[in-house]
């Protein structure tokens, strides 16, 4: 039941269905935020290519991917070079500093949004101009575990200020592009703002004072497919929205 379903998922529906929900979203926002479209990352993970050029096809352009070997090898394969020239992948996994050059030598590679340490923002600041176009900067994001929790990945939200400093002054070849987290899974916006986006957008808040940045230049990746209307009123300028475009993944099996 569950399998036919998979098979039958209608990506162009879905994905029309979540960015007008996205829409809708942002139309809720404060005042301010109204200026600032939030950009939808479709996060492929686990599905064929197939799906990818369906949503490329509907217009999409930025996609999501978790794992370095995956991306690798759908961003490198035939038809999504040759259908999806203009694709924007963003980088959205944990990524392990003897992965970076791995990564880095992906085509189309637009963003790595899990930059969570100054020993792999330097290892990718050293590495990109040998693979990026001549004189252009790598863009990142800082992932913050803004939950606390020992398992997620990501900086502590005091040490985002310091991390920042050493990205805009040691760090020539990279450009801040925003902040990301995940935050605490299964959280009930019922219960009220979601602490996990609050923190981020403290965080950022804390850069622009401290750095002398402009908040409408950095971006707030938070929001799945779970809640990422809650997060978009929130703020949230990057929503990374999977399974309600291309359908439910199957489980995880080997552990990259
Ligand atoms: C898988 C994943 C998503 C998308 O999750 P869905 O619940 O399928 O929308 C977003 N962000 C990250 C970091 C992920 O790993």
């Amino acid at each position: 039941m569950l399998i036919r379903k998979m098979a039958q998922v209608d990506v162009k529906t879905g994905l029309k269905l979540i960015l007008s929900r996205i829409d809708e979203a942002s139309k809720t926002r404060s005042p301010e935020l109204q200026a600032i479209q939030p950009r939808l990352i479709a996060v492929s993970k686990l599905k064929p290519t197939n799906l990818i050029i369906e949503a490329y096809e509907e217009g999409q352009r930025h996609f999501g991917e978790n794992y370095v070997q995956e991306l690798e090898e759908k961003a490198n394969s035939p038809e999504i070079l040759e259908r999806c020239k203009d694709i924007k992948w963003h980088f959205i996994g944990h990524l392990q500093t003897n992965k970076a050059s791995k990564l880095l030598a992906i085509p189309n590679l637009y963003l790595v949004e899990t930059v969570d340490s100054k020993k792999l923002a330097m290892n990718l600041n050293k590495n990109w101009p040998n693979f990026g176009p001549p004189d252009s900067k790598l863009n990142i994001m800082l992932q913050v575990n803004t939950s606390g929790e020992e398992e997620k990945e990501g900086i502590k939200p005091s040490d985002v200020c310091d991390l920042t400093k050493y990205v805009l002054e040691e760090c020539s070849n990279l450009r801040l592009d925003g902040l990301m987290t995940i935050g605490r899974f299964g959280y009930n916006p019922e219960d009220g703002p979601n602490p996990d986006f609050i923190c981020l957008k403290r965080c950022r808040d804390e850069i622009c004072q401290n750095c002398g940045l402009d908040w409408k230049n950095i971006n707030l990746s938070m929001g799945m497919s779970d809640d990422f209307e809650h997060a978009i009123q929130l703020g949230s300028t990057n929503v990374r929205v999977g399974s309600s475009i291309f359908g439910l993944r199957p489980p995880k099996i080997n552990n990259q």
